[in-house]
């Protein structure tokens, strides 16, 4: 049999998720065969994940951080309301989250038998306050603010959102799984030092350009953490607070070696190229007349016709949809300009045979 070959980049414009750093894909290699898991047994690579949750706590404005390099963002945010609901004293505890949540708060409600209230967005795709402190309540655990939504890119207001968790004696979770690589060289009020922010979510393996398995979790307190950890008997260590077990030290090397090569000036880089593409095609899109989000983050939705859309897809190229079914296309750094021109090139040609 021939070795499988994994597919390239190049016709990808649907993914979060992108091709690595060089240097984080050669520490994934190197570090395939470690445990975080067990952080007594596997120092270095133990080490290794304090460095990265140092750094990701300087990008998010938090002096001490605590946290780890979870598998991905469903655990993060399975983990923030574990973390939320461990630490309330809500005998029936539920969570209020905007309706541009990712669908990971789904699986952890679930998981967790947290009742998940879920508030109508505003007109601007973000949450809307009085929506979300309607279903607020002395039952609140946590509230949830979107830093870069997942259809839209959209930033909640955070600071709000947070005094609307902090009178409710609510936690307050940022989902920056996605945004939260290329919000540090925004304007936005989005993190822990612009806001009472208690756990956020942040994935290297997004926009960060670690390999998969990276996702962040980070916390403000130690007792957010110790209201995770179960003891564990048979390890070198004596506690755990990860929602999984053993877990691949691949995408703790992988994100250190990122952070090594990127933080700060080749992420600002990354973001500059990347924001400059997604309105370079929102104005090549607009200009031929269809209705397009502007990309508030690198990330552009617009209104093609079903039959437009399915003769793109059918020229080999990778696409989401919205759940309104608007086209996605997310500028990750894998994204060029003469990919974007591409794709262009091929929906004029669609669209002048239909
Ligand atoms: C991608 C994403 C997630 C889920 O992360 P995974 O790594 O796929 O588990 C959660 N929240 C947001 C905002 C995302 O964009």
């Amino acid at each position: 049999m021939e070795q499988a070959v994994p597919q390239t980049f190049d016709r990808v414009l649907s993914s979060m998720c992108t091709r690595p750093h060089p240097a984080a894909r050669e520490a994934a290699e190197r570090f395939l065969a470690t445990n975080p898991g067990d952080p007594e047994t596997y120092r270095t690579v133990a080490d290794l994940e304090s460095r990265v949750v140092e750094t990701l706590g300087t990008m998010t404005g938090l002096d001490q951080p605590h946290g780890y390099v979870a598998s991905g963002g469903t655990e993060a945010n399975i983990q923030a309301m574990r973390a939320a609901r461990n630490r309330s004293s809500a005998a029936d505890p539920n969570a209020v989250v905007p309706s541009s949540v990712h669908f990971s708060f789904q699986k952890a409600a679930e998981v967790l038998d947290v009742d998940l209230r879920v508030a109508p967005v505003g007109p601007d795709r973000r949450a809307d306050l009085d929506a979300m402190a309607s279903l607020v309540d002395e039952e609140t655990a946590l509230v949830v603010g979107v830093a870069g939504t997942t259809e839209y890119g959209r930033v909640d207001p955070i600071p709000a959102l947070a005094e609307l968790a902090a009178d409710a004696s609510a936690f307050l979770h940022v989902d920056a799984a996605w945004g939260g690589f290329a919000l540090p060289f925004t304007d936005h009020d989005w993190h822990f030092g612009h806001a009472a922010v208690d756990t956020m979510t942040i994935d290297p393996h997004k926009l960060g350009q670690a390999a998969v398995p990276a996702g962040g979790f980070l916390a403000r307190d130690a007792a957010t953490m110790d209201a995770l950890a179960v003891e564990t008997p048979y390890l070198e260590s004596t506690s755990q607070a990860t929602l999984t077990g053993t877990r691949s030290g691949a995408g703790v090397a992988s994100a250190a070696a990122a952070f090594d090569a990127l933080w700060p000036d080749g992420y600002r880089e990354a973001y500059e190229r990347m924001q400059a593409n997604a309105e370079w095609v929102a104005e090549a899109l607009a200009d031929r007349g269809f209705d397009v989000v502007d990309p508030v983050l690198p990330l552009v939705a617009v209104d093609l016709p079903e039959p437009l859309f399915d003769a793109v897809q059918e020229r080999e190229w990778r696409l989401a949809r919205t759940e309104r079914g608007e086209l996605r296309l997310v500028c990750m750094p894998h994204v060029t300009r003469e990919m974007l021109s591409a794709f262009l090139r091929d929906l004029d040609a669609c669209r002048a045979r239909i």
